[in-house]
């Protein structure tokens, strides 16, 4: 099995996952890794980022010194190669004209998703983000605790390699020892907003990113994924081995070739083809989801864009992993006689409630860094950052949840975060209840960064 044509296709899978991110990239990793025969529909190219990352292609080299675009807002060398804020082909209405109700959505297009370019940003939600109804009534609890999901967390981190430490803060949580890769060093502006910051009772600590500060441990992670398993234990001992490690001196928003960060296309994706149970079929649009006689997911009705034909293909469970907007517009889709609103909603919730990250910007330039001695000041993007601190203060802050503050330093041209301040751009209008569930979600998704540029 492997990246396929149309004239590929079995007869029927196990599984189909819809989309290859984040979510499609680790189902069909766990899956394949149990033997499982899965499809993937990938409604965007196929990507590679060992071949196709500029990584050391200088902004020079690009047209208008890479600078950001209508077509790649995040500059000529994002990793996004397909999609962005519009998608060609894909129309996206606003519910509302007024510019501060307009909620744009990210939709990478392409093998791998948006973890291609995304900040590699791991952080575990605490045990108060689980259950925030029960601390302070707003939202809802969610039906699982922060101990259901750490297992999960705990084999996430090592499968994918995530850099940080444990500070035994109460709800930013530790991991297991021996399973994070060493943070990096802070550099000069992380060390001065450090000693500043304390005084006003802020952590600042490492980060915890999916990029190898060293080497995964092939030896004994292979047997703590996968217990009894030694088909399985085999490909992800080699493909660990495969990794490189970081070296501090590229863009990580361009993607990888040496493997160091995560991004779908590089660690779920290629263990999952090692099985010989995955089969990837790009360029294949899922418009929805069919269902037998049972009621039951059966199969994926899709457009093969190259052609433009409507095509047919069965499984015996259905995952949609296609990004939580674009999942929702699937489900809805997916009507019949049995389900008139769409599978999955007879709550006529889905759809609804939606949250995205949210986050703001701000940059300045540091009269204390001025005549700062030239020195190495390169890594791996962020270092540190003040997780959520004033989660006890619920009642006194006038806001409910939170948020966190990334730190971005070094000498060089002040920046206007332009892409922060789209992407903060705040939802369409919602009912009370989604207002505080959007809050909710806040806490733990939330954004401020901060970014120092020390600038002469
Ligand atoms: C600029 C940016 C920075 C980010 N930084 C961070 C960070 O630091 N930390 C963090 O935790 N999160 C971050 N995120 C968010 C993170 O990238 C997403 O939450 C995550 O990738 C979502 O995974 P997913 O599988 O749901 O969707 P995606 O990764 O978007 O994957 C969805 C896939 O489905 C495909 N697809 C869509 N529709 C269809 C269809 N109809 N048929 C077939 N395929 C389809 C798409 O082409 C895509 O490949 C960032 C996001 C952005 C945009
Ligand atoms: S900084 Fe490290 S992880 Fe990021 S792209 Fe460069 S080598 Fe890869």
């Amino acid at each position: 099995m492997a990246i396929i044509t149309e004239k590929d296709l079995q007869p029927t899978y196990d599984v189909i996952v819809v989309g290859s991110g984040a979510g499609g990239g680790q189902s069909a990793y766990t899956l394949t890794m149990n033997g499982v025969k899965v499809l993937m529909l990938e409604a965007g190219r196929n990507y590679d980022p060992v071949t196709e990352t500029p990584m050391f292609q200088s902004k020079a080299d690009a047209p208008l010194r890479a600078m950001s675009t209508k077509e790649k807002p995040f500059g000529f060398h994002d990793a996004t190669v397909d999609g962005g804020w519009e998608v060609p082909g894909e129309p996206y209405t606003q519910a509302s004209t007024d510019p501060k109700q307009r909620f744009d959505w990210w939709r990478a297009r392409m093998l791998g998703g948006r973890t291609n370019h995304w900040g590699r940003i791991s952080l575990r939600n605490g045990a108060y983000d689980f259950k925030p109804y029960s601390r302070d009534g707003l939202g809802f609890d969610w039906p699982i605790s922060y101990e259901d999901v750490a297992p999960y967390y705990d084999k996430v981190e090592m499968l994918v390699g995530v850099y940080g430490s444990n500070e035994g803060l109460e709800n930013t949580p530790d991991s297991p020892n021996g399973t994070l890769l060493p943070p990096p060093k802070a550099r000069a502006g992380e060390l001065y907003v450090k000693k500043h910051i304390a005084k006003f009772g802020m952590p600042v600590i490492p980060i915890h990113r999916a990029v190898l500060s060293t080497r995964q441990d092939h030896v004994n992670f292979p047997a703590r994924l996968h217990p009894n398993n030694p088909k399985a234990q085999k490909i992800i001992a080699k493909a660990m081995q495969e990794r490189a490690a970081c070296f501090w001196a590229t863009d990580c928003g361009r993607g990888c070739s040496i493997k160091a960060n995560y991004q779908s296309t590089t660690v779920h994706l290629p263990p999952a083809l090692a099985t010989g149970n995955l089969d990837i079929l790009c360029n294949a649009h899922a418009r929805e989801v069919t269902v037998g006689a049972d009621g039951k997911a059966n199969g994926v009705i899709y457009i093969d864009k190259v052609t433009g034909q409507e095509r047919a293909v069965k499984g015996r469970a259905v995952i949609l992993a296609a990004s939580s907007g674009e999942t929702a517009r699937i489900l809805l889709n997916s009507k019949s006689n049995r389900f008139p609103n769409g599978l999955g909603n007879s709550s006529g919730l889905v759809g609804k409630y939606i949250m995205d990250t949210v986050g703001a910007g701000l940059g300045g330039s540091v009269p204390a860094f001025e005549n700062l001695p030239v020195h190495n000041e390169e890594g791996a993007g962020t270092h540190v950052y003040i997780p959520w601190w004033l989660y006890k203060d619920a009642s006194k802050l006038g806001f409910a949840r939170g948020y966190h503050i990334e730190f971005g330093t070094g000498r060089r041209m002040p920046v206007a975060p332009d892409a922060a301040c789209r992407a903060s751009a705040p939802a369409a209008p919602a009912p009370a209840t989604a207002r505080a569930i959007r809050k909710k979600s806040a806490r733990s998704m939330a954004q401020a960064s901060a970014s120092l540029a020390a600038a002469r």
